[in-house]
C-alpha cells in the first residue's frame, strides 16, 4: 500500500488546488477569510485583501500561511475604486506569478427606506458590492485566457434572487452581480474559465454578530429571539450556514469536478429561496 503523504493521487486529493493562485477580496474576516483558509488549505497560494494594511493584516497573513504551508500574501485595496482594484490584480499577478482564482467577495451594507437612502451610501454599496467585481474580472481574464483555465466566484446572496425592503443598494447590487456571473460565463465557456455565484443566506460572521445588540433594542427582544425570530425567521433549516461550508463549496467550484459548473447562482441558505 503507498504511503498516504507519498501517493501522488493521495497527496492530489487533499491538495487539489495545489500550484494554483488565488485572489479574495475582502478576506481579512468573515465569508472572505474562511474561503481564503479553504483555497490555502486545499494548496493554493493567496492573495488577501481589505482597504489597509497594517499590523494586523501582517499578522493574519503569516498566520495563515504558517497554518497552510502555502504563499499567502496581502493586497491593500479599496473595492470601490477601480484605479486602486487594477493595481491591486497587477500586484498579485506579479508576487504570485499567476491568477487563477479569482473571489469577489467584498461587501458592504446599507439599510434606510428608498426615499431617505442616502446617495452616497447608495453609490458605495453599488462600488464596493458589484462595480468591484467587473474591474477585477477585467484585470483577471486576460491571463485566464491565455493558460486557458480559470475559476471566477462572485459572492451574491440570498438577495440577489429575492428582495427584501429597506435594502435597496445591497439588492439591486446582488442581483447585478448574478447578471454579471451569467454574462461572464458565457463570454469564456470555450476558454476553460468558469464562473458562478454563491447566494448565501445568513452565515455566522462579524458582519451579522454585529446586527444583533441593535436588533435586540430596536425589537424589544432578547438576543436569542432576535436570532430566532428575525435573523433566521425566513431561514427554514432555523441554523447559519458557516464559512467553512462556503468555503468547501468554493473549493469544489474551483476543482477539476466543477469543471462544468459555469454561469450557475447556488443558493446556501437552508432553503430561503425555496419559499
Ligand atoms: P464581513 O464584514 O465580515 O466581511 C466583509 C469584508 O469586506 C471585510 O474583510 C472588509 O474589510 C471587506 N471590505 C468592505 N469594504 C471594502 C472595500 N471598500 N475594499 C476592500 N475590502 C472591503 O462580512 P461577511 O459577512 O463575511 O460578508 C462577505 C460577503 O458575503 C459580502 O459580500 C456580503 O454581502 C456577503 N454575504 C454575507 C452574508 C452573511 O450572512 N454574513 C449573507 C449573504 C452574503
Amino acid at each position: 500500500m503507498p504511503d498516504a503523504s507519498t501517493d501522488p493521487k493521495t497527496a492530489s486529493q487533499s491538495r487539489p488546488l495545489a500550484g494554483k493562485a488565488a485572489l479574495v477580496t475582502g478576506s481579512t474576516s468573515g465569508i472572505g477569510l474562511g474561503i481564503a483558509r479553504a483555497l490555502a488549505q486545499a494548496g493554493c497560494a493567496v492573495a488577501l485583501n481589505a482597504r489597509k494594511a497594517g499590523p494586523d493584516t501582517d499578522k493574519l497573513t503569516n498566520d495563515l500561511a504558517a497554518e497552510t504551508g502555502v504563499k499567502v500574501v496581502y493586497a491593500a485595496a479599496d473595492m470601490s475604486k477601480p484605479a486602486e482594484i487594477k493595481a491591486c490584480v497587477a500586484e498579485t499577478i506579479k508576487v504570485l506569478g499567476r491568477l487563477d482564482i479569482l473571489v469577489n467577495n467584498a461587501g458592504i451594507q446599507h439599510v434606510e427606506p428608498i426615499e431617505t437612502f442616502p446617495d452616497d451610501k447608495y453609490e458605495m454599496v453599488i462600488a464596493t458590492n458589484l462595480s468591484s467585481a467587473f474591474y477585477t474580472t477585467k484585470a483577471a481574464l486576460p491571463g485566464m485566457k491565455q493558460r486557458k483555465f480559470g475559476r471566477i466566484i462572485n459572492i451574491s446572496s440570498a438577495h440577489g434572487l429575492i428582495g427584501s425592503p429597506f435594502k435597496s443598494a445591497y439588492v439591486a447590487a446582488k442581483h447585478g452581480m448574478v447578471g454579471l456571473t451569467k454574462v461572464t460565463a458565457l463570454e469564456t465557456a470555450e476558454l476553460g474559465i468558469t464562473c458562478n455565484a454563491i447566494c448565501p443566506g445568513y452565515v455566522w460572521t462579524p458582519l451579522v454578530q454585529k446586527q444583533i445588540p441593535d436588533q435586540a433594542k430596536a425589537h424589544h427582544l432578547s438576543e436569542e429571539e432576535v436570532i430566532k425570530q428575525v435573523l433566521l425567521k425566513e431561514q427554514p433549516n432555523k441554523k447559519f450556514a458557516t464559512v467553512e461550508q462556503l468555503g468547501a463549496l468554493a473549493v469544489f467550484l474551483c476543482s477539476d469536478a466543477g469543471g462544468s459548473i459555469t454561469g450557475t447562482s447556488i443558493p446556501v441558505d437552508g432553503g430561503w429561496t425555496a419559499h
